[in-house]
């Protein structure tokens, strides 16, 4: 007689504690990638009907080269000369000019004798973190989820450190450094700009601190790529002392994929054992294209980025709003999670795409707006954001 396993998988129970959570997520459709969009009236609607153009402050397209008709052409070019998908592994028949192009740019931009692409960020740092397999992985307790997926699937012990707290991982890894440690391979990871709190780590000082106790360090720079020249990593001259720079091509890059840089033996062992490398399609060669242009106009779009910053935290700041962090992302912290979704609500009747971000996501006391400008807002854009923000902390009670 067989045992039967009755009760299979209840995803509907599931789902609705996750509704009774609060954590139900749903899908958020519009009709552009661009600075503004409309969005669908009704997420559930398979073929929805879209409401009135909205400013959008919530894409991490920092640059605004998503929607940029010269990225296009490029991604074009290559769909009609290449093709609209890399066909296969790298490693068999999917490593096209396309490929190349971008690495040997990437390398340049990243300072670094070698650069490999992957699909996503995602695939990027699962596949090299594994593929590393460290022992030990010293982790800042606000890293991305792909961080804490590719370490837990690495089988390496993670020492979760104190969020940009060097002195914390000095003392987690003094803990840890014994006689019998010393045969042992310890790997520090680290994003270099934090999303939700739009900080950065204290690179220079991670890096004296994995000097004296041997360890090597990886930084992610999904949110600094392209938005600073060379990451905060090239931003700071530290190229000669991070092993492993990650990077997205899916954020200001405006396309899509993840990116490795590093010295030779690292990207050939990556492309050797990386599985995500190996045993996935190669990046899609329109992506490629796209994300090697987006590169040329980095430059110019960075400019307009920052004007449009420093004129929004200005004005927050001068309306009396608590705004974090000092790079191009706006944690705009309000606190209790009910007038972060006050003040969202507001903000989106007067046409602002701008979420708000609550517990588990932030922890408790600090739920917030997360405010990302892009170069490709206009200063109107800017003051009409200004002037809803002043409206609805004025409403919500907040200013
Ligand atoms: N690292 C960080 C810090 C990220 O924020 C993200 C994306 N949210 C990723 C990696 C993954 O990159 P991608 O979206 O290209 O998969």
């Amino acid at each position: 007689m067989s045992l039967q396993h009755a009760h299979g998988f209840d995803l509907e129970a599931r789902l609705r504690e996750r509704e009774r959570a609060g954590l139900r997520r749903d899908l958020a459709p519009v009709d552009s990638v661009a600075a503004r969009a409309r969005v669908a009236a009704d997420p559930k609607d398979d073929q929805p009907t879209f409401g009135d153009e909205q400013l959008v402050f919530a894409a991490n397209n920092y640059l605004g080269l998503a929607g940029d008709e010269r990225v296009a052409e490029a991604a074009a070019r290559a769909a009609a000369d290449i093709g609209t998908g890399a066909g296969a592994s790298r490693l068999v028949v999917g490593d096209t000019p396309a490929h190349r192009s971008l690495e040997r740019r990437l390398a340049e931009e990243k300072n670094t004798e070698r650069a490999l692409a992957f699909s996503s960020g995602y695939a990027a740092n699962v596949g090299t973190i594994t593929a590393l397999d460290p022992d030990v992985i010293f982790s800042d307790e606000l890293n991305h989820a792909s961080i804490v997926d590719g370490s837990q699937l690495s089988g390496g012990d993670v020492e979760v450190y104190d969020h940009c707290d060097a002195d914390a991982l000095a003392e987690a890894m003094a803990d840890r450094d014994t006689n019998a440690s010393h045969d042992e391979s310890w790997l520090v990871v680290t994003d270099s700009v934090f999303s939700m709190d739009g900080d950065v780590a204290p690179l220079e000082a991670i890096c004296d601190v994995a000097d004296e106790f041997g360890a090597w360090v990886m930084v992610d720079e999904a949110h600094a790529t392209g938005v600073y020249d060379g990451g905060i990593v090239g931003e700071r001259g530290l190229e000669h002392r991070v092993d492993v720079q990650l990077g997205t091509l899916s954020k200001a890059l405006g396309a899509q994929g993840g990116f490795i840089a590093g010295d030779e033996v690292l990207i050939e062992h990556l492309l050797n054992v990386a599985r995500s490398f190996v045993f996935s399609t190669g990046l899609a060669p329109p992506a490629a294209a796209a994300a090697e242009r987006a590169l040329d106009l980095a430059p110019e779009q960075r400019d307009h980025l920052w004007r449009n910053v420093d004129r929004l935290r200005e004005g927050l700041e001068t309306m009396g709003y608590d705004v974090w962090g000092d790079t191009h992302i706006l944690p705009i912290v309000v606190g209790d999670r009910a007038d972060a979704v006050a003040l969202d609500e507001r903000l989106r009747e007067a046409g602002l795409i701008a979420p708000a971000i609550r517990p588990p996501t932030v922890p408790e006391g600090t739920s917030r707006i997360r405010l990302a400008p892009q170069a490709t807002h206009t200063d109107a854009d800017i003051d009409r954001c200004l002037a809803a923000f002043e409206a609805a902390g004025e409403e919500v009670g907040l200013l």
